[in-house]
């Protein structure tokens, strides 16, 4: 059974939404910030390693890509911080997880997430 007066109303609400997701681009629509919707290319680690870790000796649990220089370092999870440490250092914002399966970016001054 269809009804033309429902169909009306869904078909405006879609109108709408996108029509505001448009204009408001960096208003908490889906998390992502104006650094994040920059990002044409994720980069991905070029090793899998973190590469301040390996020229101390240390340890890193999982591994986070710059996407500003496109260097590979390691998660706060692991001792050295060495990601968030190089973000502020350098002012770089946005991370990608460096895990194989993991599809997301990161950037630190607006705490934002998004998945791609
Ligand atoms: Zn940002
Ligand atoms: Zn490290
Ligand atoms: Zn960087």
């Amino acid at each position: 059974m269809r009804s033309a007066r429902s169909e009306e109303g869904i078909d405006c609400n879609i109108l709408c939404v996108s029509d505001t997701e448009g204009v408001r681009g960096t208003e908490m629509t889906e998390g992502a910030c104006s650094h994040i919707d920059a990002i044409e290319t994720v980069k991905h680690p070029k090793r899998q390693e973190c590469e301040e870790c390996v020229k101390i000796g240390a340890r890193w649990m999982h591994l986070r890509v710059c996407q500003e220089c496109g260097t590979t370092r390691c998660c706060d999870d692991s001792p050295n911080k060495h990601a968030s440490k190089h973000a502020r250092a350098s002012k770089h914002p946005v991370i990608a997880s460096g895990e194989p399966g993991e599809r997301w970016l990161y950037c630190y001054p607006d705490d934002s997430f998004a998945e791609y």
